[in-house]
């Protein structure tokens, strides 16, 4: 539904409930943004939008299927004085159980891609799924996805974090990345403007907005070769990694030259459980949710584990996963 107005419209929706059945009258708001498609909801609960599932509710949140719907969702947040927080598919998040105040704005809805077979070049929206992407790519016979077949995340995020597998890593293919200031202008950085390392770029926590980026493959390979490559790794991945339980993939960085699993492991700490957050028996650089596990849970786990280490092996073990809201240290 779109109302044109001026400024942004609040509708009131009342939810009368039944009364017989003593359930009481909820008042909801939702806000139409004027020009676009896009409505922002309020107390959207996280939980299904993380791999972890878990995290309490965005106080707003908005999903925008394009450009336009992006910019007027992120001036609405500016008029209101509330922040921004950006949620791609959420694969690398813990989100606190009370929830994250502001508007979260999820790119899943950012959608498409171009490869060209002439030049190899890959232009793809934030929202896309980098395994989706990684399969469409062997298909057509493109080499330099293939690591990330196992990698849950969004273009946009992978952007972000980095994120590589079996020695491939974003920063390899990158040539550039289209970037919504928060001034509102949109801006192309290549990658070496944004200072990649291991699992990081000088987009992380930054107010920036990866909106779309172009990779550079390889093309005209033989695709059932590129897709064997694929199957593979998506293959070492289902049988080394415990990706039948809700997880964020590693949660601690290595601390070179050392593997943060391997010091989890060799800490004792393979199968340790709080609540229902358990260090994988599989690879002990990962926390699962066994069913139910509360973000606190996680984030308890997590302490436990840091403490444990730094007492085994005086190594302070750095995370991963991004934390978003409130957290109380126990
Ligand atoms: C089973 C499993 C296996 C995994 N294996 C790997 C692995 O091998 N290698 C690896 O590197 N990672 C791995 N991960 C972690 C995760 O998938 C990656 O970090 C991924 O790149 C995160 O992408 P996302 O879209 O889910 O980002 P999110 O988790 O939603 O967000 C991550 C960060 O990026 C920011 N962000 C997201 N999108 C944007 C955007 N468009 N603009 C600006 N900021 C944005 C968020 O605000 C947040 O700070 C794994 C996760 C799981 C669950």
């Amino acid at each position: 539904m779109t109302i044109s107005s001026a400024d942004a419209y609040v509708c009131k929706n009342i939810e009368i409930c039944d009364r017989e059945k003593k359930t009481v009258e909820v008042e909801r708001q939702v806000i139409y943004l004027p020009g676009t498609d896009c409505v922002i909801r309020p107390g959207v609960s996280l939980a299904g939008f993380t791999s972890y599932r878990v995290g309490g509710p965005a106080e707003w949140y908005v999903a925008p299927r394009n450009i336009t719907a992006l910019e007027a969702s992120i001036k609405y947040a500016k008029s209101q004085g509330i922040q921004i927080t950006v949620l791609g598919a959420g694969s690398n998040l813990l989100v606190s159980d009370c929830g994250i105040s502001g508007l979260v704005i999820g790119t899943r809805h950012l959608r498409y891609s171009n490869l060209d077979p002439e030049t190899g070049l890959v232009t793809v929206a934030a929202g896309e799924s980098i395994p989706n992407l990684a399969w469409e790519a062997a298909k057509l016979g493109f080499e330099g996805l293939e690591w990330s077949v196992g990698i849950p995340g969004t273009v946009g995020g992978a952007v972000v974090m980095n994120a590589g597998a079996h020695n491939g890593c974003i920063a390899d293919i990158l040539v550039s990345a289209e970037v919504l200031l928060s001034d509102g202008t949109l801006k192309t950085f290549t990658a070496s403007d944004l200072g990649y390392a291991y699992r990081t770029s000088n987009l992380q926590g930054s107010k920036h907005i990866v909106t779309q980026a172009t990779f550079q493959l390889k093309p005209g390979a033989d695709p059932a070769v590129v897709l064997a490559t694929t199957k593979q790794h998506k293959e070492h991945r289902l049988t080394t990694q415990p990706y039948d339980k809700p997880s964020c993939g590693s949660v601690f960085r290595n601390p070179k030259p050392y593997s943060a699993g391997w010091l989890i492991e060799q800490a004792g700490l393979k199968g340790y459980q709080i609540g229902k957050a358990q260090v994988a028996p599989r690879h002990a650089n990962f926390i699962v949710n066994c069913g139910g596990a509360s973000a606190c849970d996680i984030f308890n786990l997590i302490r436990y584990i840091q403490n444990s280490v730094q007492e085994h092996w005086s190594i302070a073990l750095e995370p991963e996963v991004k934390m978003l809201g409130h957290f109380q240290i126990a």
